[in-house]
Formats: structure tokens, sequence, C-alpha cells
């Protein structure tokens, strides 16, 4: 299968360059990799409904028989109305097309169809529009591909079936048989069968097992090539010789809790006497102080003559970092710097070369610190705040830059035992799970978008007093053209509804991840400076930004949101001396929703939240919603813990009976695990 990876998808018959550009934007560049581009979802053409039993409003295959063609209709300029009446035996239903003359004139009446789409029920009439057509003798599972704007998920299906007849019979499984046997899992070309044009339920099941677990596995191999170097001995270099922590306390304008002594306890020990370098997470909620904790590593590793990196996963939260560690180790003689994307030229040409002589002591930056060009005179710890927004390949490439350096990642979203395990392998945790005394609860309230102008009015109150706010949206933008859900709410169509409201007059900040760092600077430090008063968002806000004047958090579409997401979200405020207040808005009925969702209105503990969430959504969620920094799994997303356990098994065995896969059964593996590290190699930041 591997030269397929090879065969351009021009070879396919009505794929030009232009088609192939448009397959490449959803990450298929050869047969091979189409073949890997797996359905979305199913349409099951298998078991019509009678109209009768179709719920109002929901995808459904229909069979009817084809009564009467309208004749076509031009509404306006060169749009083309076609209806046609159908019948089930039993009740009618008007379907309509737009512009689609070709389909329409190939439908005959007194014929029978499946019409695949939307129904709605009108006064007791039936309608569809637009709806995917097949001959009525079809009944077959079909595949739903991830689209794009010009190309269809028809079209894929038509380039994967010709892909499909381009694979060999026999072709090399890079499972070896001895792992396909032991978990009774199916061969490649099965699989690759079956996922995308089922034989039936138990195929697409074998199918996706199949591959779920090949990808799983192969995660891990690959993540233990990258930590490598992870059992290095502590080269005495790095060790720690003085403990500088109490020192360190005198400069804090406030008394640490006894959490965050303990979580810098944990570290200088690990520096001090441990066999191998230090490799540790720190989880803590939001706001529960993990800067202080890496304050103070970052000042006793100093002392000690290490050079530390400091990485954030923004430009705010790099500056932030940045300022408050000079102030906080003013006149201590350590010397602290900033490296970032907009660092002008001269600046970061002194800053690399005092990287490199030894000048700089602690340097915070964002993933500029990674580039080619930073080299450090003696790189001893490195530190990840918010990890989760990390590519693992990132942190790696920082490491890379030290010899062993002792390593401390940061993050306030816990992360389930098997999953970390995957993503840092046997890492030692601290937990934070104190907060610094007198913080206040943030009030939650769960409301319908019914009494959203009642939650205008109390945002009103509160900017009138002299506070500011947040709204956060799912969406930058509607995009028309793919899966477009009208109910979601984009932040630009937002501003513009807003500047509608009763909230009009305000000052109305619009800040996106589509948008340059600069301007993303811009309005944040406008926000910041009061110069904004409501900063309509997406959860590009989400990390670590302090602006203690804002008080209330207004959430749009809440239900698009993962819990642990939301907790985030919902630390932006109440950081202050304030009250303040989360807004949960949402439609969704589903009682599984509503219960989720009120978890936040009960508990302001971060880990209770997360537990939930695990909870009540599975593992899934946990790989859906990129909060782990690993690439993007096609089918894993859904995978449980027992799935996740039996993969690391037999990664274990596998690299137990050969540990660098040199051996030609897992050669195989070896080229996947290295496809895979080269694509999460390039991964970016969010
Ligand atoms: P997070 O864990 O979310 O990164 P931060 O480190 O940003 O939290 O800390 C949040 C705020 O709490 C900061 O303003 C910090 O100065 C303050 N803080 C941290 N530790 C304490 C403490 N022990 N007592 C009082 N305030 C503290
Ligand atoms: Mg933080």
């Amino acid at each position: 299968m591997s030269s397929l990876f090879r065969q351009p998808l021009t070879s396919l018959n009505k794929i030009g360059s232009k088609k192939a550009a448009l397959f490449r934007k959803l990450g298929a560049d050869s047969i091979g990799s189409l073949l890997r581009l797996y359905p979305r979802t199913y349409n099951d053409w298998s078991k019509p409904l009678r109209l009768k039993d179709a719920p109002d409003g929901t995808t459904v295959c229909i069979k009817a028989t084809i009564q009467k063609k309208m004749t076509p209709a031009r509404i306006r300029g060169n749009l083309m109305l076609y209806k046609l009446i159908a019948d089930d035996g039993y009740e009618n239903m008007e379907v309509t097309f737009f512009n689609q003359s070709y389909l329409f004139d190939q439908l005959q009446t007194g014929c029978e169809y499946l019409f695949y789409g939307i129904i709605r029920q009108d006064y007791g009439k039936y309608q569809m529009t637009s709806p995917a057509v097949e001959n009525a003798g079809l009944s077959i599972i079909r595949p739903v591909y991830p689209q794009t704007q010009g190309l269809s998920s028809k079209q894929i299906e038509d380039a994967v079936a010709q892909s499909l007849r381009m694979l060999p019979t026999e072709i090399n499984d890079p499972i070896p048989s001895w792992v396909l046997e032991k978990y009774n899992l199916c061969s490649l070309g099965f699989a690759i069968r079956n996922i995308h044009f089922p034989a039936g339920y138990q195929e697409l099941t074998q199918a996706r097992n199949r591959l779920v677990f090949e990808e799983l596995l192969i995660l891990q191999l690959a993540m233990a090539r990258i930590k490598g170097g992870n059992k290095a001995r502590t080269s005495e270099l790095n060790r720690l010789k003085h403990d500088f922590t109490d020192q360190f306390y005198q400069l804090l304008p406030f008394s640490p809790t006894n959490a965050q002594r303990q979580a810098v306890e944990d570290c200088i020990q690990d520096m001090m006497y441990g066999a191998s370098p230090m490799n540790r997470l720190i989880q803590g909620d939001v706001g529960s102080g993990k800067t202080a904790v890496a304050a103070a590593v970052c000042y006793t590793a100093a002392k000690n003559g290490l050079q530390c990196a400091f990485m954030a996963p923004t430009e705010i939260l790099a500056e932030q970092h940045a300022q408050s560690l000079t102030k906080l180790l003013e006149g201590t003689g350590l010397s602290i710097s900033l490296l970032t994307g907009s660092v002008t030229p001269s600046r970061k040409k002194l800053i690399l070369s005092q990287l490199e002589n030894g000048e700089i002591d602690i340097i915070v930056g964002t993933h500029a610190l990674i580039s080619d060009k930073v080299s450090f005179h003696h790189l001893g710890v490195v530190i990840t705040d918010e990890q989760h927004r990390f590519g693992v390949a990132q942190r790696a490439a920082l490491i890379a830059k030290g010899t062993d350096p002792h390593t401390l990642v940061m993050s306030a979203t816990p992360i389930p035992r098997t999953l970390s395990l995957m993503i840092f392998g046997d890492l030692d945790l601290s937990v934070i799970d104190e907060l610094p005394p007198g913080r206040q609860t943030v009030d939650t309230y769960l409301i319908d978008s019914s009494i959203r102008q009642r939650a205008y009015g109390f945002l009103k109150k509160h900017i009138e007093s002299g506070r500011q706010c947040y709204i956060v949206c799912p969406l930058v933008e509607n995009d028309e053209t793919v899966d477009s859900d009208s109910s979601l709410h984009s932040a630009k169509e937002y501003v513009i509804q807003l500047k509608k409201s009763i909230l009009g007059s305000f000052r109305i900040g619009l800040l996106h991840g589509k948008m340059k760092s600069a301007e993303k600077d811009q309005i944040m430090t406008d926000f910041k400076n009061g110069d904004i008063d409501i900063l309509v968002a997406t959860t590009v806000i989400e990390v670590g930004v302090d602006v203690p004047n804002a008080v209330i958090m207004l959430i749009e579409n809440a239900e698009r949101f993962g819990l642990s997401q939301l907790h985030q979200l919902r630390g932006r405020v109440g950081r202050g001396q304030y009250k303040s207040y989360c807004i949960l808005i949402s439609d969704n009925q589903n009682e599984m929703t509503k219960e989720r969702l009120s978890v936040l209105c009960h508990t302001n503990n971060g880990f209770k939240i997360a537990d939930e969430d695990l909870r009540l959504r599975g593992p899934g969620d946990f790989f859906g919603s990129r909060q782990h920094g690993l690439p993007d799994l096609k089918l894993a997303g859904n995978s449980d813990t027992n799935t996740i356990e039996m993969t690391r098994q037999a990664a274990l065995m596998i690299l137990q009976k050969d540990p660098d896969l040199s051996q030609k059964e897992h050669r195989g593996l070896l080229l996947e695990a290295q496809r895979l590290f080269s694509r999460i190699g390039g991964e970016r930041l969010q």
C-alpha cells in the first residue's frame, strides 16, 4: 500500500490539478492518503422509513414513487426551481431541487427512488429540499465524506471507489500477524474496503476496530520514539547544588499556598536528587497560581547557573509572564528576556547572541523559542505553560536544545491517566488542589436564548458601573458552504447584531484566531486598558489572560464546548475584587446536554468538572477537542479507555521485542510512525 502514497490523485479519472488541490485541502495528496480519508459518517439507505414515521426535521431515507414532475420555474436570475410529487404508497411528499436540471431530467415518473434528506412537515404536507436520490434497488450503507467548497461527498466517493480498484488484493499490513491474531483484528485490505463501502454493520464495526487500533498503536510507537531520550541519567551539570526557594518566597508579594509550596518542593527534589532529569506535570485549576511555581523553579535553577526556557502558547501570555517575572526578580541579578514573533530583528539578534553566550538566565517566549536559530549556552530547564495548546513535537524540539534538560509542564486541564501516559510517558504529577485565599466563586447560570435580552440588560448594568464583559461564540464567521448550521453564532456576525441591540452604544471589540497576532495583541491591550467594554471573541481568549476588571463571561451555543473548556473560559472572570458571573446560553433540548452544562452551575472545581466530562462524554472528548497537543486522530476520537490500554500493551510488547523497530516485520509500523511523526512535526499552534 505504501507505493500508493506516491501515486498522485491526478492519475484518477475526472481529477485534474484543480480538483487535486481541493483534495489536498482535506489532507489527501495521493491515492494512499485518499484511502485513509475516512467517511465522516454514513447514510443508511438500507432501511427507508414511511413518511408518517419520519420525525419532522430529521435526516431520513424515504422510498417513494414519482407521481408527477412539475414544469421547472425560473425564480430569479439563473436560479431554477424543480419540483416533483412522490408517494410512499400511503402519503405524498413534495420534493424540491434548485438548479439540478441534470438530476431532474433523469428522474422518471412512475419509477421508485430512494430520497435521502431532511424531512419537513408543514400543515400535514411532507417536504424535502435538495435530497440525494438513488435508484430504489440500491440498499446500502453509503459513506459521507468531510467536504470542502467545490468538492462534494459524492465526488470523493467516486474517487475513493476508483482508488479501491487500484488496491492490490495482497497488501502489506503494517501490523504484524501475531498482533492481528492476538487482538482478533481484520486485515488492512478488508478494513480499508469496508470503512468506505461497508458490506454491513458488522463489517463496518470490524473495519473501524482495526483502524482505530492501528491509529493508536502507531501513535504510541511514534510517541515512544519522540520520547526516546527520557530515560537519560541526570547530568551532573544539570543537577542543582543549592536550594534557593526560601529566598524566592521573600520576593513574592503574597504568601504561597501549601499546595504551591509542595509543588515547588517536588520539583526541587527532582532536580537535586533525581536519577533522571525532572519530567513533571503540574496540574492546577485556573487561578491556582501555577506561574509562581514556575517562577520558583526558574529562580532556583538560574541561581544554580542553569538557563531556563519558559514557553507559553500565545504572545499575550508570554508577555504577561515576562513582565511579572521581570518585576518579581528585579534586583536579584538574574537576566530575563522575552522572545516572540513580534520582537524586532535587531532586538532578536541581540537576544539570540545573549542566549548563546549565557548572558540571559531566563527566556520567556512563544514557539519562536524553537526556531532553528535559537541556541543556548546551557539550557537546563524547559517549562511549558498550558501544555495542551502545544504540539508534542514542539515541546520535543525545545527540549532538544539542551542536553537532557529538566522538564516541567503546566496544565489547567486534568488529563486522564491513560492519555497522559501516551503523551508524556511515565511523568510525575504534582497537583495544586488549593486556591489562594479570598478567591470568590463565579456564579454561573444556564439560560436559553428567549431571555437573552434580559441577560443583555444585566451586562448593561455592569458596564455602566465601569466593568467589562466577554461574549464568546463558537464560530469566527458563518461559512455557508460547509455543514452550515444557522443556529450557531459567529463572532463577526454577532458584533453586527450587538451594535443594533441595547448594548450597541458601548465600545465593542472583536477577537478571533484568524486575525494577525499584532491585531490580536492590540485588541487585548485595548481591552486590558479599559478602552473596550465588550469583547466578542472565539475561544482564543481561553488561555491565561488576566483582566481583573472583566466580570461577566457570556457564552453563546454553550452546548458546543467541552466542560473543561467552558471552565477555562469562565476562569477569565472573577480575577479581581468584583463579584463575577458566567452566563451560558443554549437552546439545546437534549437532556444529557442540559445535565452536562448544569454541572458548571454547581461547581467551580476544575477537577470535578473534568471528571464529570469524562463520565458523561467518555474519553473521546479529550481526543476530539484537541486538548492534548496530539495530532488529529481520524477514527480514534471515539475510542474507549479499554482500547487505549490494549494498544498501549501491544506497543510495549512490540518495543520489548524490537526497541528501534528495525526488524523486517515491523518495517511497516516504523514507516507509519515516521509518517505520523512528520505530520505532527509540521503541526502548528491553533
Ligand atoms: P494559573 O494557575 O491559572 O496560571 P496564575 O499563576 O496566573 O494562575 O495566578 C493567578 C493570580 O493569582 C495571579 O494574579 C497571581 O499573582 C495570584 N496568586 C498566585 N498565587 C497566590 C497566592 N498564594 N496568594 C495570593 N495570590 C496568588
Ligand atoms: Mg496560567
